[in-house]
């Protein structure tokens, strides 16, 4: 189980798109349910499982998801049911959850779960392919930022393995995530003591839009 996690403007879902068609078939994406109001591009069953408040929180207390996370008010959980699906199908499973869904899915399988904490090249590349989607509005790029800041905070309190995957360019980015994959995995990486969360750290606080 290979684990994404990062700020949204990270890359992560085309990086695990690339990472599917460098192993066509052996590879597959986990498809979580959410309450989340789908989006005009997105397809049911393929971005997400959407369903509504009452069917997720049924589905929750009769413990069918594995980990499940409020995110800024929706609700996002990964089923067992999807984990179960692609265990049978023998495949590594990418996940792009958010940091504490990552942690208790790590917690859940500690053998089998890489985490990898995606950062783009900087703070401000960061703000940039935020503000340049032109889809966000400032209220929403604010929330992000926050959310981006609060996950690199979480990330160096962690106790679990974190790998930091800088994604500059996108290919090596992709090496360094299947380097992940090797059984056993690389050792894991103090995220306090990484160079790019460092700098981050200190862009992030500084950003008023980020407080
Ligand atoms: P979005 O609504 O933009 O697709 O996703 C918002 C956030 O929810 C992202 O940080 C994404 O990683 C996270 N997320 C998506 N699916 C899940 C899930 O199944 N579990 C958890 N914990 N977070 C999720």
């Amino acid at each position: 189980m290979l684990v994404l996690v990062g700020p949204a403007g990270a890359g992560k879902t085309t990086l695990a798109h690339l990472l599917q068609t460098r192993a066509p078939g052996r590879r597959a994406f986990s498809v979580s349910h959410t309450t989340r109001p789908m989006r005009p591009n997105e397809i049911d069953g393929v971005d997400y499982y959407f369903v509504d408040r009452p069917t997720f929180e049924h589905l929750r207390d009769q413990g069918g998801f594995a980990e499940w996370a409020e995110v800024h008010g929706n609700l996002y959980g990964t089923s067992r049911a999807e984990i179960g699906r692609l265990h049978q199908d023998g495949k590594v499973a990418l996940f792009d959850i958010d940091i504490v869904g990552a942690h208790n899915l790590w917690q859940l399988y500690p053998d089998e779960v890489r985490l990898a904490f995606l950062l783009p090249p900087s703070w401000q590349v960061l703000v940039d392919r935020l503000l340049a989607r032109g889809t966000e509005t400032p209220e929403i790029v604010r929330r992000r930022l926050r959310t981006a800041r609060l996950e690199l905070h979480a990330v160096c309190e962690s106790p679990a393995p974190w790998h930091i995957v800088v994604n500059d360019q996108l290919q090596p980015a992709a090496d360094r995530l299947e380097a992940l994959l090797a059984v056993p995995p690389p050792p894991a990486e103090n995220p306090r003591a990484h160079p790019s969360v460092q700098a981050y750290l200190r862009d992030a606080e500084a950003d008023p839009r980020a407080a």
